[in-house]
């Protein structure tokens, strides 16, 4: 069904805080803006949005690594990266009513978008939130927390090329939190002041860039279409011009995403070159060169990087993925989510509370645990409703044990969009929803 595409957020805002995906952070103390918890079934999405990037980025190839470094880092590494200095957004502030702080490139014209009153000259302002480390609140003590986990690849570049027995080109892959103190968090968890980031470092030859950079953007891109399902219409790839890039980029590419409020960047895909090796080894005056054992060149590696966080892959599913549509003439909500993301895979629902078919449901769900993401759905009143409560949360797979179960050993498996039935035998079931599961294509 096509749903106006700006009621959309607000519906899905409401369905992430009505089935536990999302709850604003510390919500009963009044909220904390731009930060936000996650419920069950939300952990669960995050979960399977960071497996099967770490699994895509590092388990199914032999030329990536990981890495985990910390989250606070020393004022030396923010210096040298740039972010001391760059890392700032430019600030202007209402100086009518309502005082708000606005993001002076993201504001058109002289006045205040909220109220209409005047905006003062911007400033800059740096993202980065700083703290101290041990007793003394003095200048030495100062530390960050870091706004992007790629400095962590920079930094330990050396140790892991000592230490493993990587060649370029070859990747270092981190997942963690990052934190920037936005001035307009906003639009839901696609803007946050605390999220997880997902970052891969590609080093490759001097100058050999061009071509790793078009086969991350392509290689990413497949990602979204085949892995995560979404809808390849609403995703489009956006050169930066050279005016707008990072200090540190020689060409920037995102893959957009056409949210219901515009085409906003799901992910950036920086061609880094030597930039950040090159500033750390300086302020360290640590030896950062690579030794090819090929050509016997000592050289500092250039890099291209795929950077995207958890929680913009996470609202982008869920905005794809959200559906109205009528079964048996009463409407229904479902996420069409790719059985490879949905937090719960396959539902067990006995038709009854009858001792029996309890048995053989748990038994069912015993035999699935561990291959899938189950869940054991006995409450809920009667199986229509049961359906539905699935069907909104995303479950692609529904599977009923009834009366007829317990003479003929089979099982009904519900699909999810098509809500067509098909009996299996329960013999047979992990196999067949192994298939599904793997199989699904929309
Ligand atoms: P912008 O200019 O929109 O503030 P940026 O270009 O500085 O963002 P990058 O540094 O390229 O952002 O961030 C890399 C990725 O991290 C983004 O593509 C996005 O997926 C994610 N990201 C960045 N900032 C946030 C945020 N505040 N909340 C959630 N995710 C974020």
């Amino acid at each position: 069904m096509t749903i106006p595409r700006e009621q959309v957020m607000d519906k899905v805002v409401a369905l992430t805080k009505r089935r536990g995906f999302i709850y604003p952070s510390s919500e009963i103390y009044g909220g904390l803006s731009g930060f936000y918890d996650y419920g069950p079934y939300g952990v669960a999405l995050k979960r399977a949005i960071r497996d099967l990037w770490w699994r895509h980025m590092v388990e199914l190839r032999d030329d990536v690594v990981g890495l985990e470094s910390t989250l606070m880092m020393p004022e030396a590494v923010w210096e040298a990266s740039g972010h001391l200095q760059n890392f700032v957004d430019p600030l202007r502030q209402c100086l009518g009513e309502c005082k708000k702080r606005w993001r002076a490139d993201k504001v058109l014209g002289e006045k205040c978008p909220e109220c209409g009153g005047p905006l003062d000259d911007a400033r800059m302002f740096n993202l980065m939130f700083k703290t101290h480390v041990g007793p003394l609140e003095d200048r030495a003590s100062e530390v960050y927390l870091r706004p992007e986990t790629a400095q962590g690849m920079f930094v330990d570049f050396k140790n892991v090329i000592s230490s493993t027995r990587v060649r370029v080109p070859f990747g270092i892959a981190q997942q963690g939190k990052a934190f920037r103190n936005e001035i307009t968090p906003g639009n839901f968890v696609f803007r946050v002041r605390e999220f997880e980031l997902m970052e891969m470092e590609y080093f490759v030859r001097p100058r050999q860039d061009d071509e790793a950079f078009d086969y991350w953007r392509k290689e990413r891109m497949r990602w979204y279409t085949d892995v995560l399902g979404i809808n390849r219409e609403r995703l489009r790839m956006y050169d930066h011009p050279k005016e707008s890039l990072s200090h540190y980029s020689k060409q920037t590419t995102d893959i957009e995403y056409e949210f219901p409020f515009g085409w906003g960047e799901l992910e950036g895909i920086a061609d880094r070159t030597d930039f950040d090796l090159a500033v750390h080894q300086e302020k360290s005056k640590q030896d950062l060169t690579f030794l090819d054992p090929e050509t016997n060149e000592r050289y500092l590696p250039w890099v291209i990087e795929p950077a995207v966080s958890v929680e913009r892959i996470f609202i982008t599913l869920l905005l794809d993925a959200y559906d109205e549509d009528v079964v048996n003439n009463e409407p229904r909500v479902l996420l069409r989510l790719h059985p490879n993301v949905a937090p719960v895979q396959v539902a067990v629902v006995p038709l009854s509370k009858k001792q029996e078919l309890i048995d053989v449901a748990q038994e069912v769900v015993k035999s699935l645990r561990g291959q899938f993401r189950v869940e054991y759905d006995q409450t809920g009143g009667n199986i229509g409703r049961r359906y539905r409560r699935q069907d909104e949360i995303g479950t692609p797979f529904c599977i009923t044990v009834d009366f007829d179960t317990l003479t003929d050993k089979a099982v009904t498996i519900r699909q999810r969009d098509s809500t067509q039935q098909e009996r299996v035998a329960i013999e047979g079931l992990s196999a067949r929803i192994g298939f599904l599961v793997s199989g699904a294509r929309r």
